[in-house]
């Protein structure tokens, strides 16, 4: 069986492996020239999502992979503070936690050797359809159509081929924009260093806008203690941070800007929101080539929403289809979910099109199910940004500032 993959992302790379691992005769065909030409932020996995990629790819890959991600479990427990940098609770004990951070750029690497020579890179494919014998096939406009069995699209929240197959986009803006940007711990001050400490956490309000602290170290946090496999791109305690502000002409004219220019914009968006400045040192010590704009996208987070065609021998996984906001730290994960997902219907069910219908209904409800939490965020972050939500927050935060320091003392 021939299956063509469109996008050689998260979820395309992890298809390709699978398929290759499998015996299938697939090809992953993918715009960039480069793989390590990607978002420099970092992506969780969780135990799901860690199962689904050993059905993909060989034990060899699993445990590179491992000892490049730093384990959730060795961090301290999330902080949630307000914009002035008070305390205000905590996120649950992770001591049990199974799950790891690794960097995008560590992870699609992997996955492209993993995928191996059905990669094909440099590959822009301009759109789908099906040849004079009804077989689906991808369409290019630097060179001839190429027909096949199956054809996949894991191309992203901008897809050609789930907009050819639901006639028109499966996601829009979700009214938030990020910027991100890394920053060493050893670049902090002490008083932030202290304050930050070895944990990730999110700082909200008011009037929409957010900060979101990862705390990365697949060097001493790491997953699997094995050096001799370790190829993380981060090398030291880092925080990987998300700034958030709502959607506007302002935003807009933000994403135009580059490095300084765009660190020292976002510094002042949230000194004009009222921001405390020691809390804005993790983005004023970042590396200003680090720091770069992104749009949340979301699809519906209604089940039947998604994937909204009649099954055939097209269709697509991943953020094509569920595009997720980061807030939920999941799409990733489900993407490579679905790849594990449609590779075992493939491989167990007697027609292609059963195996496509099985496929696409699990997908739908993992869709949903990572819509709903990372949109659950998204609609908090929103909701500061309304006279009521400002109102509840002004009332509340001191609230828990004062609650969280009590427990403390006890
Ligand atoms: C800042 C940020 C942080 C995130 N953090 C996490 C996290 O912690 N955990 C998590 O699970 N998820 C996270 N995500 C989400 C995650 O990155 C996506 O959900 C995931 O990459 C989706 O995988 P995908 O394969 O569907 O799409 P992508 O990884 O976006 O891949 C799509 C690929 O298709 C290619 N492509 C597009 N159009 C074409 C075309 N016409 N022809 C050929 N190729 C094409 C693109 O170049 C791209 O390589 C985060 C996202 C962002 C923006």
């Amino acid at each position: 069986m021939r299956v063509i993959v469109v996008g050689g992302g998260i979820g395309g790379l992890a298809l390709g492996a699978g398929l290759r691992r499998r015996g299938f005769e697939a090809s992953v065909l993918e715009c960039d020239t480069d793989v390590t030409a990607t978002g420099g932020y970092h992506i969780t996995l969780d135990e799901r999502a860690q199962a689904a990629l050993r059905e993909l790819v060989e034990p060899a890959i699993m445990r590179r992979l491992l000892a490049s991600s730093s384990a959730l479990r060795l961090r301290e427990r999330d902080a949630f503070w307000d914009r002035r940098g008070r305390l205000l609770g905590h996120g649950p004990d992770l001591s049990e936690s199974r799950s790891v951070d690794v960097d995008r750029i560590t992870l699609r690497t992997l996955l492209a050797e993993a995928a191996g020579d059905s990669l094909h890179l440099g590959r822009t494919v301009s759109g789908a359809g099906h040849d004079d014998d009804g077989r689906p096939q991808v369409l290019f406009t630097d060179r001839a159509p190429v027909s096949a069995d199956l054809v996949v699209g894991a191309d992203g929240t901008r897809s050609v081929v789930a907009r050819h197959l639901a006639g028109g986009p499966t996601n829009r803006p979700a009214g938030i924009v990020g910027f991100s940007g890394r920053t060493l711990l050893r670049d902090l001050g002490p008083a932030e260093q202290q304050r930050l400490r070895r944990r990730s956490g999110l700082a909200i309000g008011p009037r929409g806008t957010a900060l979101y602290i990862g705390f990365l170290d697949p060097i001493g946090n790491a997953a699997l203690h094995a050096p001799e496999l370790r190829m993380s791109v981060t090398n030291g305690p880092t925080y990987i941070w998300g700034a958030m502000f709502p959607e506007s002409a302002e935003t807009d004219s933000l994403r135009a800007l580059r490095d300084h220019e765009l660190q020292t914009a976002l510094l002042g968006g949230f000194r004009e929101r009222g921001w405390a400045d020691h809390t804005l040192e993790v983005i004023a010590r970042a590396d200003p080539r680090s720091v770069a704009g992104f749009r949340f996208n979301a699809a519906s987070t209604r089940a039947a929403d998604l994937a909204p065609w009649p099954t055939g021998r097209v269709t697509a996984l991943g953020d094509a289809v569920h595009a997720t906001p980061p807030t939920a730290g999941m799409g990733a994960g489900a993407a490579i979910r679905d790849a594990a997902s449609l590779l075992a219907h493939l491989d167990g069910t007697t027609t292609i099109t059963d195996a496509v219908h099985q496929f696409e209904e699990g997908m739908r409800h993992r869709g949903a199910e990572v819509l709903a939490l990372g949109m659950r965020t998204v609609r908090w972050i929103l909701a500061t940004d309304t006279a009521l939500g400002a109102a509840i927050t002004t009332l509340s935060i001191p609230v828990l500032a004062a609650a969280t320091r009590l427990r403390g003392r006890r």
